[in-house]
């Protein structure tokens, strides 16, 4: 069994959702996961934002400007009547919700359910066009078994069994074929309530269902063809990674390239089922294959995190009493804030964040212990290569390419795959470029 997953772009337009129907099959078992139709996600956020600040009359109007680019999908989408008219009702159906909504008060839940709506309607199109095209396949609803818990992670229990039991619904398609289509970065929480995997959190879904029901492979397709070595949004002549490890994978992820969910390549790693970035505009190319297998030593890819603060607490008297930095760890734990990157000497420590939701809570705490600075609007820049540390004069190459910049904290040592450095966020495209050069010499 295989996981297919489709990102917004792939399913931009109704071009794109042929094409998807043409790379899907039902003869072997597959399930896929959609994202919204590009632009519909960041389209419901502004609505939603419009409905929560009262601001009715534009929520009414970019509702519409949204239902407009809806029908005429529809209307490029089907051939026959019937499923025309299919096609409009569900749009109808899907608008209706959204619109009900401006009638009356809007909460943080209502947003979620209304952001929901994106991948709900792609799957369902997807759905249809399926049936019009006379290919069996059968809708599972995410709701039904993708779960968060209180701290947001994945409910992993949860969604296993539950999607077990969805698919047992259909036992011949289960055992053998079947095409089975859902949702990705809906899900629900611990109350039962519509939620998300955030932004870009698809996925993140079909990386946990993979998981879930031990694929043999997680395939995610999107724009571009596989992992490229830099970011391609802010340097040009870069070019795809034909294989990277799962750690190798999971680290620029993590560090912002945007080409996969930041969480999305950990489950993968622990279930070791090998992940294949492919690109729907080009399926012809080999794309990138992230499996357990190292392969190659030296330098694989550079990315950039954004919106990092970094965060120092100066204590000459307590720093290196035992026990010191247990306290200012639980301060972060306290406020469920993941620090990225550490530095320390004998007098300060200073580590990154990139959840800032209770930064002041934390600086009121973490002035108990010290004097506490806060440089925010930094970017950390993450060199990543298979036993990337063990390469001789490797740190010189990359310290080299960033001569020219001020480096806030550099974080070497800490994985044998990476180099993470802090620069400040205005200098982050001139770095990338400048690293550019090190994969050629
Ligand atoms: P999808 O909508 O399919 O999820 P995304 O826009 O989330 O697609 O991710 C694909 C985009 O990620 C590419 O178009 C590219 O601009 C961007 N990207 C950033 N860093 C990288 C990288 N290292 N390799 C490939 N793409 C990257
Ligand atoms: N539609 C969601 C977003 O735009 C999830 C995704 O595309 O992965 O963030
Ligand atoms: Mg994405």
């Amino acid at each position: 069994m295989k996981v297919l997953k489709f990102g917004g772009t792939s399913v931009g337009s109704s071009e794109r959702i042929k094409e998807v129907a043409r790379l899907i099959h039902n003869d072997e078992k597959q399930v896929v996961v959609l994202s919204a139709m590009s632009g519909t996600t960041n389209a419901l956020v502004q609505i939603a934002e419009a409905l929560y600040s009262k601001k009715n009359s534009k929520a009414n109007q970019l509702i519409s400007q949204l239902e407009k680019k809806y029908k005429q999908v529809v209307s490029e989408l089907f051939s026959d009547a019937e499923f025309k008219k299919e096609g409009l009702a569900l749009i109808d159906s899907h608008f209706n919700y959204i619109k009900s909504f401006t009638q009356d008060l809007f909460t943080i839940h209502e947003e979620r359910a209304i952001l929901a709506q994106g991948e709900l309607i792609s799957t369902a199109l997807l759905h249809l066009y399926l049936q019009e095209q006379k290919i069996d396949s059968i809708l599972l609803p995410a709701l039904n078994f993708m779960r968060i818990d209180t701290n947001g992670e994945p409910d992993n229990y949860y969604i296993k069994e539950n999607l077990e039991r969805e698919l047992e619904k259909y036992p011949d398609k289960s055992a053998t074929g079947g095409l089975f289509i859902t949702q990705g970065y809906i899900c629900r929480n611990l109350y039962g309530e519509v939620d998300n995997l955030k932004r870009g959190g698809s996925d993140y879904s079909a990386s946990l269902i993979g998981v879930a029901i031990n694929a043999e492979e997680i395939q995610i397709w999107t724009d571009i063809s596989g992992f490229h070595n830099n970011d391609p949004r802010y340097v040009e002549n870069t070019y795809p990674i034909e294989r990277l490890s799962f750690d190798e994978a999971a680290e620029l992820a993590y560090f912002g390239a945007k080409i996969l969910h930041p969480s999305s390549v950990q489950p993968a790693k622990l279930a070791n089922i090998p992940v294949r970035l492919k690109n729907t505009i080009k399926p012809e190319d080999p794309g990138t294959l992230i499996s357990g297998e190292a392969n190659g030593k030296g330098l694989k890819a550079v990315a950039a995190k954004d919106g990092i603060t970094a965060i120092k607490i100066k204590s000459g008297r307590m720093l290196l009493a035992y026990g010191f930095l247990r306290k200012v760890f639980e301060v972060f734990e306290r406020f469920k804030t993941p620090i990225d990157m550490i530095t320390t000497s004998e007098v300060a420590v200073s580590v990154t964040i990139d959840d800032t939701t209770y930064l002041t809570a934390i600086m009121e705490e973490l002035k108990y212990y010290g004097a506490v600075e806060i440089d925010s609007d930094q970017t950390i820049i993450c060199v990543v290569g298979e036993n990337l540390i063990e390469q001789k004069g490797m740190i010189n190459k990359v310290l080299e390419a960033l001569k020219h910049f001020n480096l806030r904290m550099i974080s070497y040592g800490g994985s044998r795959h990476s180099i993470s450095i802090l620069v400040n966020a205005q200098d982050k495209k001139e770095a990338l470029n400048s690293l550019n050069g090190i994969f050629s010499t």
